[in-house]
């Protein structure tokens, strides 16, 4: 089959100053004759300045010549709250989770409440006011969740605010739930693939659906805004086995959008990032002793012997993650209702993302196999070493003969 290409380009925070579209040209002159790029996702420097406007528009004009959709990246419940205030997030005890700091010009997870209509409103006031009026074929919404438990437990463990906690048949139970103990991470004893686990306590499987309700009811407003402004839309969403924790049901998800692309990133040790993610979810559940880590491991199909998600893997030990990734696509291909792309990690940052050619072969290799469309070269091109994209052509190249 065919792999589509998709390109990702960070071109700042909503406040940065935006990287000059000379080395987002370079770049491009060099990838698309050697790759079968079909879309260029980026974004989310804001488009008030001429500089920034400039890029954008440029970048349009180039991209329209060779045929390639070109999607603006936006983040929605995160990032968004350093041009507008929205409101917070609430932990289990009633108490708003703080901002974090961070100016603007990169990321800071900060998230505001997915479920209130006011920031609802403000969020596309914003697309409204930074970004209507450039030629862009689509919209790429990212950030369509809540924390995750790399952010540590109170994030994961709301929203409680007035409006969301109305939702729960008795709010006062879900609390007690959720600060219980547990033998497994929230008391999950089995794995069904695509997001679906089953938990020892009813209580909790109700308090991760309720989330995914209101990301989804969310969602069906936001997108219904992006379709009359006649913009195509994808979705960037957390690897299906990580999915529920931050609120995203992916099947429900996939009706929504054009496309939808889970963050397979096996060897990133930052939010969305598998080894990342998965130590946080065992620390912060209070099972990261090795017994605990290890079932864990087993029920997610995982061979503990393996020392799966290690985050002290050597360079070339990551095939226990790119199988069990493939495996979780495969699933996912198989019950979503829009085309998936695998996020792949193509830049390399020292100690966070150390990718390297063999990955990128390995990866490629077996998320073709489990039928996905294509890959998003992710996360920023303009940082992807040219090894690591020379490698990308050549695997493309090789299963076209
Ligand atoms: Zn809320």
């Amino acid at each position: 089959m065919g792999c589509e290409i998709i390109l990702q380009i960070f071109s700042g925070g909503f406040l940065g100053e935006a990287v000059p579209f000379k080395a987002v040209e370079e770049k491009l002159s060099m990838v698309l004759p050697r790759l079968p790029v079909s879309k260029v996702i980026m974004g989310w420097a804001g488009g008030g300045s001429r500089e920034t406007r400039s890029l954008y528009e440029k970048t349009a004009v180039f991209l329209e010549k060779s045929n390639i959709e070109f999607y603006l990246w936006f983040p929605v419940f995160s990032e968004t709250g350093v041009l507008k205030s929205l409101d917070p997030l609430v932990d289990l005890h009633g108490r708003p989770l703080e901002s974090q700091s961070g100016s603007g010009k990169e990321e800071n997870f900060s998230f505001c409440c997915p479920g209130s209509r006011h920031n609802i409103e403000k969020i596309l006031e914003i697309f409204e006011e930074e970004f209507s009026s450039m030629p862009f074929s689509g919209i790429f919404l990212d950030k369509i969740r809540y924390p995750s438990f790399a952010q540590g437990q109170r994030g994961v463990f709301s929203c409680f605010c007035p409006h969301c906690a109305a939702e729960y048949a008795d709010p006062g139970q879900v609390r007690d739930a959720l600060s219980g103990t547990f033998s497994q991470p929230l008391g999950i004893n089995g794995y069904l693939g695509c997001g679906t686990y089953e938990f020892e306590d009813p209580l909790i499987m109700e308090f991760f659906s309720l989330k995914a309700g209101f990301i989804s009811r969310s969602m069906q407003r936001i997108c219904r805004y992006f379709r009359e402004k006649r913009l195509k839309i994808g979705f960037d969403v957390f690897a299906p086995f990580l999915a529920p924790f931050v609120g995203q049901d992916l099947r429900a998800l996939s009706e929504l959008c054009d496309f939808m692309k889970p963050m397979m990133y096996c060897i990133t040790r930052a939010p969305a990032g598998l080894p990342f993610e998965t130590e946080a979810l065992l620390c912060e559940t209070g099972c990261s002793n090795p017994e605990k880590r290890q079932r864990f491991h087993e029920i997610l199909g995982l061979d503990p012997r393996k020392l799966p998600f290690s985050l002290h893997s050597q360079q070339g030990e990551h095939a226990p993650e790119v199988n069990f990734a493939a495996r979780e696509l495969a699933n996912l291909v198989n019950s979503s209702s829009s085309p998936i792309y695998a996020g792949m990690e193509i830049n390399r940052k020292k100690n966070l993302a150390e990718v390297y050619p063999d990955y990128i072969e390995d990866a490629i290799t077996a998320y073709s196999g489990a039928g996905v469309r294509g890959i998003v070269l992710s996360w920023n091109l303009l940082d992807a070493p040219q090894e690591n994209l020379v490698r990308v052509g050549e695997v493309i190249e090789g299963m076209r003969t």
